[in-house]
């Protein structure tokens, strides 16, 4: 996809589903799933009770206010200014989304004896969008910047695998998890080599809690010192040569003090996500526009959307949102809207599909491949 189009679509999904959908929904509502009416999430996810609620809701007990962790991660940060053995001190992941970039800004006013490299992944799906932000950015931050992208093919080998080996679990969880577990590896390989005794991810409050399974700011170092054998539940093994897997973390082969403590720092401030937003925007450095999120990080986002959609009726990204909503973090109307909508153009290929198949063709898959069968009437 060019840059333009690229863009194009991005500020188009922005204004359909802010503007017009809200009117198009009541015109097509009987061809939707019913959704919860406090978290939006879809009655295929979970059954709906007289009242409209998810069991999600039914059993929603406010979380207990969690101990503050910002004064914790603050004495982490501060004791690594000056630390690194070579010329940073801390590797920060950065895809230039709302995350890293409030991450960045935020850390680099509080410690500014932090000696900051920043990393971009691009998994060469990225988006022309995407990658110009990213550029925009670490300008603005003034930051040091280095970007790492593999050869397609060892990605495409990833979701390729990943698409057609789903089982009952939803694109999300698998293929889009392990992308995102590539990402770390690679930034813990880049840390390692270059000596970067901390490494920094933006990932949010709920990706580290339901995604990552953990319960604290930072990565145990027993599983940062180990090596990696699967990802989301598959064998690299089964993906992979032998050769291929070097790519990927292995631990066990660096001394100690090279294996970088992995720290999240958005799961200690724990913010909600308008703030950020909001935050980044009076910073001047992202516009609330450029946050479309199905279409401006990855450009096979709307494919693992439609997947999902297809095969389990609903899309896997739903459920991270629909929890962030319930606990009054995001916003009710506005994700309603990004998954009604793509529930609707999942099952007629409306607006998505040429968006859809391209993804398919650069990955040489087919929608049979994968599942997808656009309704009849949308021209399939
Ligand atoms: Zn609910």
């Amino acid at each position: 996809m060019s840059r333009l189009t690229s863009v194009l679509t991005a500020r188009l999904f922005e204004f359909y589903t802010r503007w017009v959908w809200p009117v198009h929904r009541w015109g097509v509502k009987n061809k939707l799933a019913r959704r919860c009416r406090r978290c939006a999430l879809s009655q295929r996810a979970s059954p709906l009770d007289e009242q409209g609620l998810c069991r999600f809701c039914v059993a929603f007990q406010p979380p207990p206010p969690g101990q503050d962790q910002s004064r914790a991660l603050s004495a982490l940060l501060a004791a690594h200014e000056g630390r690194g053995k070579g010329r940073y001190d801390a590797l920060l992941l950065f895809s230039g989304g709302k995350d890293s970039v409030y991450m960045a800004r935020r850390i680099q006013t509080e410690h500014p004896g932090l000696r900051l490299l920043a990393l971009t992944i691009d998994n060469t799906f990225m988006s022309p969008v995407a990658r110009a932000n990213v550029l925009r950015l670490v300008a603005k931050l003034d930051l040091d910047h280095i970007t790492f992208r593999p050869a397609r093919s060892f990605l495409k080998k990833l979701y390729r695998y990943g698409l057609t080996h789903l089982g009952d679990r939803d694109c999300y969880n698998t293929v889009d998890f392990s992308d995102g577990e590539f990402i770390i590896d690679s930034a813990r390989l880049v840390a390692a080599e270059k000596g970067i005794p901390l490494l920094l991810c933006g990932y949010s409050f709920y990706q580290v809690q339901d995604g990552l399974g953990l319960t604290a700011f930072e990565s145990p170092p027993e599983k940062e010192r180990a090596d990696r054998t699967h990802v989301a539940e598959m064998a690299l093994a089964d993906i992979y040569s032998e050769a291929e897997r070097g790519l990927w973390w292995r631990g066990s082969r660096w001394p100690a003090d090279r294996v970088a403590r992995l720290v999240f720092p958005l799961y200690a401030w724990n913010k909600v996500e308008n703030e950020i937003l909001q935050q980044v925007a009076d910073w001047g450095l992202l516009s609330p526009r450029e946050n479309s999120p199905l279409l401006t990080n990855h450009q096979l986002i709307p494919l693992f959307g439609v997947v999902d959609v297809h095969r389990l009726g609903y899309s896997g990204y739903e459920k991270e949102f629909c929890r962030m909503i319930r606990e009054g973090k995001a916003s009710f109307k506005r994700w309603r809207a990004v998954f009604e909508f793509l529930e609707f153009s999942a099952r007629t290929g409306f607006f998505i599909k040429p968006i859809v198949l391209n993804a398919l063709r650069e990955l040489d898959l087919t929608p049979a491949d994968v599942g997808i069968r656009f309704s009849a009437g949308s021209g399939s």
